[in-house]
């Protein structure tokens, strides 16, 4: 008998519209996630303090935990703290270093995690992997998917513009990571999780063609349901392939090359989308993916994050380096910085006409 379905790791809630987080006890109870109420939360001391005190009432069996940071440290701390109460769940309520401090913190002692993220800058608030600072640099930490995400997208709204814009980033860039998975199988042999690559690429598309922005709470729930679903794909995939190609190898080289100036993740990897495209041959989607970044304010070449084309080049010549065993357009075309130079020339003046 053949294998008729299989299991998909992913949250039993999703919960996102306008209002949300007003109906996030009642959710929890009313799926059995929280029977007794008793919660640890995670927050922030910035926007995440002020949120408390409106969840607060609504939450009488919580204890709150502060976390300071997005370090690794950070997240074995409040491991520590969380250990000795007899919580349900533990929520993360705040922006991805929170999240992820909260998904590494539940994992290590084996709670589920709530997803609460309040902004959208990338697709790491429903993934299975927790990003955290390390003492060497920063490290990719496997962790289960979230058991419920609820997005509240009236705290969306509240969010500084650049933390929901670099989402937008993030998920576009998904159209570039599929075509480096379909390269590798076609010239390596490697294996493609159809239904993972499917779910990353249609939520990249839905972004990517939508009309709207971030002033729109429809364009919102695209997008919050966009990086949703690259979560779940990468859960399916078991690794961040679906989200995660040539746009991410140049943004880890910004990270890695310059650690104090680097921009966002969702800024960095939009560009980075956009140029690699263009490596692959395919101009005429990069030119519209640069259109659409323009259009939400989002950056398209080295020198609006203030990198000089020289740097530039630097970056894309380290990428391959920094994810190996990964191949992609730049693996494949394995390119000299001349030859960089000579092709970036070509894709800024293709994007400025
Ligand atoms: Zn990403």
């Amino acid at each position: 008998m053949p294998v008729l379905t299989r299991l998909i790791p992913s949250p039993v809630v999703v919960d996102i519209r306008p209002g949300a987080l007003d109906d996030l006890a009642s959710v929890l109870s009313d799926q059995r996630i929280s029977h007794s109420g008793k919660l640890a939360v995670a927050v922030s001391n910035g926007s995440g303090a002020k949120l408390r005190e409106r969840i607060a009432p609504a939450l009488p069996g919580a204890t709150w935990y502060e976390v300071g940071g997005g370090a690794l440290d950070d997240a074995i701390r409040l491991a520590g703290a969380i250990k000795a109460g007899h919580y349900d769940a533990v929520v993360g309520l705040g922006g991805g270093k929170i999240i992820d401090c909260a998904k590494f913190a539940a994992a290590r002692v084996g709670l589920p995690l709530v997803a609460v993220p309040t902004n959208l800058a990338h697709d790491g608030l429903c993934s299975p992997v927790a990003t955290l600072d390390n003492d060497a640099g920063r490290g990719s930490y496997g962790v289960p998917n979230p058991i419920a995400v609820v997005i509240d997208l009236d705290v969306i709204r509240e969010a500084p513009a650049r933390f929901v814009r670099a989402g937008i980033g993030d998920a576009i860039s998904n159209i570039n990571s599929i075509a480096d998975w379909e390269l590798s199988h076609r010239v390596n042999g490697e294996k493609i999780d159809g239904l993972a690559s499917a779910m990353a690429r249609q939520a990249g598309e839905a972004v990517l063609r939508h009309p709207g922005g971030i002033g729109d709470n429809d364009f919102l729930q695209v997008l919050a349901e966009a990086l949703v679903l690259t979560g779940v794909a990468m859960s399916i995939s078991g690794d961040s392939r679906p989200a995660s190609g040539s746009c991410h190898e140049i943004n880890h080289a910004f990270d890695l090359l310059f650690p104090k100036r680097a921009a966002s993740h969702g800024e960095q990897c939009g560009l980075g989308a956009a140029f690699a495209m263009y490596l692959r041959g395919a101009h005429e989607e990069s030119a519209y993916t640069a259109e659409v970044l323009r259009r939400h304010g989002l950056p398209v070449l080295p020198e609006e994050i203030g990198f000089t084309v020289d740097e530039f080049v630097q970056v894309v010549e380290f990428a391959p380096q920094t994810r190996p065993g990964r191949y992609t357009i730049l693996e494949h075309l394995d390119l000299k910085p001349n030859q960089i130079k000579d092709i970036y020339s070509d894709y800024a003046k293709a994007i400025s006409s």
